[in-house]
């Protein structure tokens, strides 16, 4: 996998590329690691050259954030972390056994729980694998209960740590995301759904890199995820299936590897130093690298307060979300659409063009009709 993200997508050698990055933050800063989460942020917006750039570069994209004025609340309560802590030793309770008895098996035998404890990250990265592939020779129900599995990204390696692993006897690794958001009757927000199973597929990638050099081995492409049932405290599961996720995942991990590309467009001088440079400095850099912004990063992204409130000062349409921009095909402003609507702007032949007017005029006879007076102008459509 480390070889297909990173192969020769990229023309500068490995240590440019984290030289230029370390320039980027700050020489002073130390990286801010990638995690499966902001991995999978990556992939929820591929198309953000910005947000790909400061992630790879290692940016504290919440001091960023904070430094331009526009910091974004991010992280879980303290209560909320506790309780989430609770709910997960309630799911892993009796030995494994009660998360087993969640994916319908009531009586796996002995259950192994490997002791994953090791120096370092790369330590508890081979401690892990070699836990897999013991797990897989034994053909018996393991559970690996944070394993640590790293995948190299952009030339730098990213480590993860699913909340747990399932092997089965017949040698498949199954992935286990545990949530604090209720399922209620079987089913669960479908927003945060969708985070969760981006995030499980950042690590169906890296457990596929052991998986490679494990005889016998195989990982599930769908994840187990456990939630809270109807705002109870007792565990549910459900069964997600995450291939789409991975194949998209994946495709932005192999174009993370170009962020040195996006970096080479930068104006000279260029930095996101966030301990040297001042405000106005750190503006123009951020500004100097193009964004997509979506109200889903609001969600997502530390810069979502700031990518929001630039969109909106360029009256762009992505303000209303990525569906409505779709269907507004050629026109990139709320202005162009009213203009459009009182059919002033825009290809009269362009289906979303004779829609907008037809909208208007639909709207305009509705408030008639109620005995509002319109006086907008404009010509009239056809
Ligand atoms: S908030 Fe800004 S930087 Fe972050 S993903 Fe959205 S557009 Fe990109």
């Amino acid at each position: 996998m480390s070889a297909s993200l990173d192969s020769g997508l990229s023309p500068t050698p490995r240590t440019a590329r984290l030289q230029l990055f370390a320039e980027l933050r700050g020489p002073a800063t130390v990286p801010r690691p990638l995690d499966a989460r902001a991995l999978a942020a990556l992939a929820a917006n591929p198309g953000c050259r910005r947000r790909a750039l400061l992630d790879g570069a290692g940016v504290d994209k919440s001091a960023l954030a904070a430094k331009l004025g526009s910091p974004a609340p991010f992280g879980q309560s303290q209560f909320a972390i506790v309780r989430g802590n609770s709910f997960e030793a309630k799911v892993k309770a009796d030995g494994g056994r009660e998360l087993l008895r969640l994916i319908g098996v009531e009586e796996p035998g002995a259950v192994s729980v490997p002791d994953l404890a090791a120096a370092g990250p790369q330590g508890r990265v081979a401690r892990t694998a070699l836990a897999l592939r013991e797990a897989t020779a034994a053909g018996t129900w393991t559970l690996l209960d944070h394993p640590l599995l790293a995948l190299e990204v952009a030339g730098s390696p990213v480590y993860l740590e699913p909340d747990a692993v399932v092997v089965r006897p017949d040698g498949t690794w199954t992935v286990v995301e545990i949530k604090s958001f209720p399922m209620v009757d079987g089913a669960a927000d479908a927003s945060k759904v969708g985070a969760a199973a981006r995030q499980a597929a950042v690590y169906v990638l890296a457990l596929e890199r052991v998986a490679a050099v494990t005889e016998g081995a195989r990982v599930a492409q769908s994840v187990l995820l456990v939630c809270p049932k109807d705002f109870s405290n007792v565990p549910t599961a459900s069964v997600v299936d995450v291939r789409k996720q991975r194949a998209v995942t994946r495709r932005q991990l192999a174009r993370l590897t170009r962020v040195d590309e996006i970096a080479d467009a930068l104006p000279e001088g260029t930095s996101f130093d966030v301990v040297e440079r001042s405000a106005a400095e750190l503006t123009a850099a951020v500004e100097s690298v193009p964004h997509q912004y979506a109200p889903e990063c609001l969600a997502a992204c530390e810069l979502a307060f700031h990518c929001r409130a630039r969109s909106r000062e360029a009256d762009a349409v992505e303000t209303l979300g990525r569906s409505v921009r779709g269907e507004l095909g050629g026109l990139p402003t709320v202005g162009a659409v009213l203009a459009a609507s009182r059919g002033e702007a825009g290809d009269p032949e362009d289906p979303a063009v004779a829609a907008l007017c037809r909208a208007r005029a639909l709207r305009e006879e509705a408030l008639a009709a109620a005995d509002v007076s319109s006086e907008r102008g404009g010509r009239s459509c056809r």
